[in-house]
């Protein structure tokens, strides 16, 4: 089947198949059309909604910039606000929507590049680089003008097909019923492929030309389990698929079954499962899916959710509602990872922003920020369940100085008569490899371990989660991950500090027999993954796991502790699983 033309290969994303139309969503130099309009009113509103939305959008930035860039870098997102002010610019757009009845995106469009067409011709950096800033202002208003005609335009159960899609691109889309995505870019690890996961859509990413080779409203297949995009498919496909599907509802049938079941070994050994929490949507799933609690609240999030940096009563209030939720289930929340390609709708211009100002570097700079997350995650600990997570630790340090902010906290919520868990947990992401060789020292000052190999598996090996162009180099088998986890989990146990994994190699049904046989006791997963993977540790005999772990730390080379896992999970599972993947 494979041989036929119309398959396109990709990156399996998210599992799951799905058959539907395809709707091409074109995000990135959208083309402006000149249509003249027939209401000048509501396009004047709408602008004025796009600049509303883009002031907001730079304020964001700006807070964030003036504390850590200084006030001479903040400056340029200061400048951009003016220019959204600048009564000149705004009344002479505003005037030409009314005089030539043109849509709006089309007169910004004209307006604003007089001005960048001129300043980037000029010999000064300074001006050129000015040139950029107002290329990005025309392009942020353009984009939210966009916006809003785009969420009226898709339409229900299609396909999203596009070139690269943001976190809240996912979210957005998946109010609409969307059955799947494709895209041209993106990794195993990017955040969409997460979001995607966690929301259970099937996902193919990084196929590089499917926007080119996909027209709007072809019929097209997405196998999620094996990366494959097959765009208009004949009978045989189209039936061989349609039999999967029932195959795949038959056996989610049989999953519903043991969903009450623990995650037990064959002789006996229990494996806690607890799920990840992306976006709040999810709550019903997790429940569904008998999570024994949240190893990881992904609370970035709710800047996606939330137009502005929430405040301390709004993350309160959703803290205690997921800890009330999962009670008497523990709750692990993260404090937020900002940065990185978990970027805000904020764009700092960092050159390298995977090693840039991300997680808990941004959060120790902007203590007002961080304190205002720690005393909402107290706040909401009253029941005793409610365990605090910090992301990126690379130093000590960075540990020292969040234990002084929460200390601080815990003082004024005591002065203010506010209650809290005063022994609250306090964990840290083990993603940064300069940690995992410190598991010593870091156990004398924190509660919990959570190995975090979507970072840990970039930074160690230098590959860019989300570039799919390196996508072959990022191997969550290379011998240096395998043999640093080991070394994580048994320095662990060594200085019995908990550690468990909440990145997205504990979903990963290859890699579970390895994990545990290494000796992970708990696994957090999306919660739609969760009773696949019971089924098949329920199919696992311990002793043999064990024997897999020993065998795989011994090998050299990538490929051979690929096609250890693969021969094992041949052998050891059940064809009824096996024929999933
Ligand atoms: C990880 O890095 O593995 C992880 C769980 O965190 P995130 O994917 O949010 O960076
Ligand atoms: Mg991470």
């Amino acid at each position: 089947m494979n041989t036929k033309t119309n398959i396109l290969k990709g990156i399996a994303a998210a599992p799951g198949i799905a058959i539907a139309e395809a709707f091409l969503y074109k995000k990135e130099k959208e083309e402006i059309s000149s249509d003249v309009i027939s209401d000048v009113d509501d396009a004047l509103v709408n602008l004025d909604n796009a600049l509303a939305q883009s002031k907001k959008e730079l304020r964001k930035i700006f807070s964030l910039a003036v504390d850590k860039l200084g006030e001479k870098r903040a400056a340029i997102f200061e400048a951009q606000i003016m220019i959204l002010d600048d009564p000149v610019l705004i009344s002479s757009i505003k005037d030409r929507i009314s005089s030539e009845k043109r849509l709006p995106e089309y007169i910004v469009e004209d307006e604003i590049s007089k001005y960048t067409s001129i300043m980037s011709l000029s010999h000064e950096v300074y001006m050129k680089e000015r040139s950029h800033d107002i290329e990005d202002i025309k392009n942020r208003i353009i984009k939210n003008l966009k916006k809003k005609k785009w969420t009226s335009k898709i339409s229900d159960d299609v396909i999203v097909v596009t070139s690269n899609i943001s976190p809240s691109d996912t979210v957005l889309f998946s109010r609409v019923n969307v059955k799947g995505y494709v895209t041209d870019f993106g990794g195993l690890t990017s955040h969409a492929a997460i979001v995607a996961r966690s929301l259970n859509i099937p996902a193919v990413v990084g196929l590089h030309d499917a926007t080119n080779k996909i027209n709007e409203r072809d019929k097209i297949i997405i196998d999620g389990f094996h990366g494959l995009v097959i765009i208009n498919p004949d009978n045989e496909q189209l039936q061989e698929y349609h039999e999967r599907i029932k195959r795949l509802s038959k056996y989610d049938e049989e999953l519903y079954k043991i969903r009450e079941l623990p995650a037990l070994t064959t002789d006996g050994k229990e494996i806690e499962m607890l799920a990840n929490l992306d976006v709040s949507d999810e709550m019903s799933f997790i429940i569904h899916n008998c999570a024994k609690g949240i190893g990881l609240v992904r609370t970035e999030q709710l800047f996606e959710e939330y137009e502005e940096f929430p405040d301390e009563e709004r993350q309160y209030e959703v803290y205690s509602k997921i800890a009330e939720q999962v009670y008497p289930g523990i709750v692990t929340i993260r404090a937020f990872d900002i940065g990185g390609d978990k970027v805000l709708p904020v764009d700092l211009h960092e050159p390298n922003p995977m090693l840039g100002w991300r997680g808990i570097r941004l959060l120790l700079d902007n203590p007002h920020l961080f304190k205002t997350q720690i005393r909402a995650v107290l706040r909401a600990s009253t029941h005793k369940n409610v365990k605090f997570m910090l992301p990126m630790i690379a130093s000590l340090n960075e540990v020292q100085d969040s234990k002084k902010l929460i200390d601080e906290c815990k003082k004024e919520l005591h002065q203010e008569n506010k209650r809290y868990d005063k022994n609250i947990s306090l964990g840290i992401m083990i993603e940064v490899p300069s940690a995992a060789l410190m598991i010593k020292e870091f156990s004398e000052e924190i509660d919990f371990l959570s190995i975090g190999t979507n970072d840990l598996i970039q930074y160690m090996l230098a590959v860019d989660r989300g570039n799919d162009i390196v996508s072959k180099q990022y191997q969550e088998f290379h011998p240096s991950v395998v043999r640093t986890i080991q070394y994580i989990i048994s320095e662990g146990k060594k200085y019995n500090t908990n550690v468990s994994m909440c990145g997205e190699m504990a979903a990963d049904p290859f890699a579970v027999p390895l994990l545990l046989g290494l000796g992970l006791e708990t696994l957090s997963v999306s919660a739609s993954a969760i009773p696949s993977l019971k089924k098949i540790i329920r199919s696992l005999n311990y002793a043999d796991l064990i024997k897999l772990a020993e065998d795989c730390l011994k090998l050299k080379t990538e490929y051979e502790i690929n096609k250890s896992i693969h021969e094992f999970f041949n052998n050891k599972i059940q064809d009824q699983i096996k024929n999933l993947y």
